[in-house]
C-alpha cells in the first residue's frame, strides 16, 4: 500500500494486489530447490562410488567395481533423463501455440504408441487397441506423440505385472479423445488436482525406481495446452486409472 501525498493536505492510496506476483515467486523458489535436490541425489551417489575407488581400488575385486560403475552409470542416465525432461519443459514453455500445418494421422499416431507400450512391457501386460473413428491432427507430430506415449508408459510402469491397460483413440464432431486405461496402483483423489506439477509424485520411491522425473505429466499438460486439448483423469486406489485426452473439433479433420 501506498500512501502518496499531493496538493497541500490531500493524500491518496494506492494498493495492489501483489498475490500472483508472490505465488509466481514461490513457484520459481521451489522449482530451484527441486531441481537442485533431484540432481543433487544422483550426484551424490556417483561421488560416493568414486571415492569408495578411489580410497580401496586394491581392495576390491574385478566385479565389486564392475557393480559399482553400473550403479553410477544408472544414476547418471537419471540425470540425463531429468535434463532432458527440463529441456523439454523449457522449449514447450515459450507459449505460443503448437503450429497447425503438420496433420498427424491420429490411427497411425495411436498404434505406434500401442506398439512401444507393448515393447516396454514385454509380455508383463496385456495391452488392448481400441479404435473408434479415425482423422487427422493438427499439429506437432513430435509433441502428440510424446504426450500420448507418455500416458502409456505411466500406465506400463504403474502396473503390476499380469495387469490390464486399454489405449484408445475416438473422434467425432465434437472433436477427438485419446485414452490410456489401466487396471494398477491407481492414485489416491487428493492427488488428483496436482499431478500435473513439476516434480509432483504420488510415491517418490516408485517413481524412481521405474526411472521417472516427475515432470512427464507436466510436460503432457504444456503440449496439450499448445494444442489448446485439455486431459481428463479419474483414477482409484487399487483399482486403477484412466488418462483421457480431449482435442478440440478445429484441430481435427475427419475427411
Ligand atoms: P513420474 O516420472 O514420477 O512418473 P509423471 O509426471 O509422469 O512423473 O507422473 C506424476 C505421478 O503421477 C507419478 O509419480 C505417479 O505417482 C502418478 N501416476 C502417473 N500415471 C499413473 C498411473 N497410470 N497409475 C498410477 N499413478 C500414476
Amino acid at each position: 500500500v501506498h500512501v502518496i501525498r499531493f496538493a497541500g493536505k490531500r493524500k491518496m492510496v494506492l494498493s495492489r494486489d501483489i498475490s500472483q506476483l508472490e505465488r509466481l515467486e514461490n513457484m520459481r523458489r521451489d522449482f530451484v530447490a527441486n531441481v537442485s535436490h533431484e540432481m543433487r541425489t544422483p550426484l551424490t551417489v556417483i561421488g560416493g562410488f568414486l571415492e569408495t575407488i578411489a580410497d580401496g581400488i586394491e581392495d576390491f575385486s574385478r566385479e565389486d567395481i564392475v557393480h559399482f560403475i553400473d550403479l553410477a552409470s544408472e544414476q547418471s542416465g537419471r540425470m540425463q533423463r531429468l535434463i532432458e525432461d527440463l529441456l523439454a519443459l523449457s522449449a514447450l514453455e515459450t507459449g505460443a501455440p503448437a503450429p497447425v500445418e503438420e496433420r498427424v494421422d491420429a490411427v497411425e499416431l495411436v498404434t505406434s504408441v500401442h506398439r512401444e507400450a507393448t515393447l516396454l512391457s514385454g509380455d508383463r501386460h496385456r495391452i488392448a487397441l481400441v479404435l473408434e473413428g479415425g482423422g487427422v491432427l493438427l499439429g506437432s507430430r513430435k509433441e502428440l506423440y510424446s504426450a500420448c506415449a507418455n500416458l502409456a508408459i505411466n500406465a506400463v510402469r504403474y502396473t503390476p505385472t499380469g495387469g490390464h491397460i486399454e489405449i484408445g483413440w475416438r473422434s467425432g464432431a465434437c472433436g477427438g479423445a485419446y485414452w490410456v486405461e489401466d487396471d494398477g496402483i491407481g492414485i489416491d483423489p487428493e492427488h488428483l488436482p496436482r499431478l500435473t506439477e513439476r516434480f509432483y509424485r504420488v510415491d517418490r520411491g516408485r517413481s524412481r525406481e521405474t526411472g521417472g522425473t516427475g515432470l512427464g505429466l507436466a510436460i503432457v499438460k504444456h503440449i496439450l495446452t499448445r494444442h489448446q486439448g485439455t486431459l481428463e483423469v479419474s483414477s482409484a486406489p487399487g483399482e486403477g486409472s484412466r488418462f483421457e485426452m480431449r482435442f478440440p473439433a478445429s484441430r481435427l479433420r475427419l475427411d
